[in-house]
């Protein structure tokens, strides 16, 4: 008896120590990547399980909860979405009652899983809800464990605590998107993108930017209306999210101005996707209510020189001086600027 209560205690002050290094690991990054990545890891080692993943909104506003990338085990069917809808009875049960569930455990508080079929595919054994400050923000899903037991009460109690560390660490991250977004076209403000540039260049990468703004913008408000100009802007943001990588940022610079940084060296690359932004935008037709018109986008690109660009400021100013060239030479073009020093 005495044994057992000892070993009992023993194991709890492991468990402690564990979901102190766990905390530690979640919440040393703003990462959100990073922080699903060392989710999943521990999940599979604390619960010996195969398969992995986590349900997260893809955008601060979405209604759903999408299987991020950083899966792993399962195999996942690329033409399908595997998406739980906010308002989707699983959830309501969720928030009804905050714990983990199997599927035989959802189906005994009659709640139907319809609608999830892509999911239900992939056989999960549990399904563990993220909530911070009262709300959903996450499901972490489980597959088939290793040695095919079912799930105890002190494991299901266990991955209920690294849950909630989980939703403080996906909270703070999504915070911290919402306080570096321009939440008008979803780019990244100002701000954060000299905070990005200055550590690309201290770490010396080989990157380059391009700088573009919207020709005659002006006269788009003038004729259709401030709303429709914000419609343009979100337009415009959305070609140029659909033109880079992952790696690759976008920011609004300003009113409508924008820079992307573009992860890999080389002017011909730099080239090749201002250019195709440049083309796209100008081949788009844009409607508004009942007109049909067009745009035209100016561009100035630098890549990164070492010793030339000592600050983000002079990079700027470089993309910024090419993009200038660009409008006076008649707009819709890209200049690119020679690495060369121009101020003496
Ligand atoms: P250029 O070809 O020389 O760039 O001409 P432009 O008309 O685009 O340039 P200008 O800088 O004179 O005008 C930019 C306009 O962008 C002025 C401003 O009212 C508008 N603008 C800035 N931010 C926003 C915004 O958030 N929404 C809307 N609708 N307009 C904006
Ligand atoms: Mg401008
Ligand atoms: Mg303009």
């Amino acid at each position: 008896m005495m044994d057992n209560t000892v070993s009992s205690m023993e194991k709890q002050i492991y468990d402690l120590k564990e979901l102190f290094e766990i905390s530690k690991s979640l919440n040393s990054t703003l990462d959100f990547p990073i922080i699903i990545d060392s989710l999943l890891l521990i999940c599979m080692a604390q619960l010996k399980v195969l398969k992995v993943c986590l349900f997260v909104r893809k955008h601060l506003d979405a209604h759903e909860f999408s299987l991020h990338r950083n899966y792993t085990g399962f195999e996942v069917d690329h033409s399908r979405t595997y998406a739980i809808p906010e308002n989707h009875g699983l959830i309501q049960l969720f928030n009804r009652k905050y714990g983990c569930y199997t599927p035989d455990d959802i189906g005994a508080c009659q709640v139907s899983l319809k609608g999830l079929d892509p999911i239900i595919k992939l056989e999960p054994s549990l399904l563990v809800p993220l909530q911070a400050h009262g709300k959903i923000n996450g499901i972490i899903m489980m597959g088939e464990r290793i040695d095919a037991g079912d799930f105890d009460a002190g494991e299901k109690e266990y991955i209920l605590n690294v849950a909630s560390l989980a939703s403080i660490a996906i909270n703070n991250a999504s915070l911290f998107e919402m306080a570096t977004t321009d939440m008008m076209t979803k780019l990244k403000l100002r701000h954060p993108l000299y905070t990005i540039l200055n550590e690309w260049m201290e770490n010396s990468r080989g990157f380059s930017m391009l700088m573009f703004d919207i020709d005659f913008f002006k006269k788009v408000n003038d004729t259709y209306g401030h709303a429709c100009g914000d419609m343009v802007l979100k337009y415009v943001a959305q070609i140029l999210m659909d033109n880079i990588r992952n790696s690759d940022v976008a920011a609004r610079y300003g009113g409508e101005e924008f820079v992307i940084l573009i992860s890999r060296p080389g002017e011909d690359m730099a080239m090749k996707i201002a250019e195709r932004i440049r083309k796209t935008v100008e081949d788009s037709k844009i409607n508004y209510k009942e007109h049909v018109f067009r745009i035209t986008i100016s561009c100035g690109v630098a890549c990164y020189a070492q010793g030339l660009d000592t600050s983000a400021e002079v990079m700027i100013e470089r993309a910024d001086k090419a993009l200038y060239q660009s409008k006076q030479e008649g707009r819709n073009r890209i200049t690119f600027s020679p690495a060369v020093d121009q101020t003496g």
